[in-house]
């Protein structure tokens, strides 16, 4: 299908539709020997609640934005490397069905679909894309990932120290090496995690000895089921919060 398609005018059409769509605000996406594959849109789970994204997936490279204008317009384009995909199955929560994790070292987050038929089209298509690339590069898949961000939503109270309430004036932040929504308090360290920016990040205290080796690794908590519980509305203290 891929070399089946590659340098053909129709694939060149179609990659020359979406940078369209994105306009001025997205990268040039053709390349030699780049397809696209297909298109649709999932629901991401953002920081503040989920919004519909539009996703185009090459042989290469997974490119999603916001939606402006169905089929016309679209921005806020991303563009992640292939390569550095692993997904990961989440259950459904009361909310949201069809859900997966897509992870990568700088960045991880949650998606649906509009039924477990397109999941499964969509995470069969992005692996097939995975394995072919690391085969052609002689790549392998990435080990570490950027812990997907805990959503604002999933508590109303600090994860770490587990009393400081969440209001207008008392701000949610979140610690960039776990994803935990975490108080202004228990987040007063920056530490610098060459993999995920230049710049120093806020991190919650143990992740803070942690990383500064002050103490050992912590005890890994599973994020995948902290992400399950809290946005499943599962764990006892987060329950509240979801109301
Ligand atoms: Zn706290
Ligand atoms: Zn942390």
């Amino acid at each position: 299908m891929v070399d089946h398609l590659a340098n053909t005018e129709i694939n060149s059409q179609r990659i020359a539709a979406v940078e369209h769509c994105f306009g001025a605000s997205g990268q040039p996406l053709a390349l030699p020997g780049r397809v696209l594959l297909g298109e649709g849109i999932l629901t991401k789970e953002c920081r503040k609640k989920a919004k519909p994204r539009i996703f185009f997936l090459f042989n290469d490279i997974l490119v999603y934005g916001s939606i402006v204008l169905s089929k016309r317009k679209y921005n806020g384009q991303r563009i992640i490397p292939l390569e550095e995909v692993t997904l990961e199955v989440l259950p459904e929560t009361s909310e949201t069905k069809n859900r997966w994790l897509i992870k990568t070292s700088k960045k991880s987050f949650a998606v649906s679909a509009a039924s477990p038929t397109e999941r499964r089209e969509w995470i069969g298509h992005i692996e097939e894309c995975v394995r072919r690339q690391l085969s052609a590069t002689g790549g392998r898949p990435s080990a570490e990932h950027a812990a997907p961000w805990v959503p604002d939503k999933a508590t109303d109270t600090c994860m770490r120290c587990v009393r400081t309430k969440f209001s207008a004036l008392t701000r949610r932040h979140h610690c960039r090496k776990c994803g935990f929504v975490v108080c202004g308090d228990c987040s007063r360290h920056r530490f610098l995690m060459p993999r995920l920016s230049p710049k120093p990040l806020r991190v919650c205290g143990p992740c803070y000895r942690q990383l500064s080796g002050q103490m050992g690794p912590l005890k890994s908590f599973p994020l995948g089921l902290f992400l399950r519980l809290a946005v499943g509305g599962t764990a006892a203290y987060l329950n509240h919060a979801l109301q």
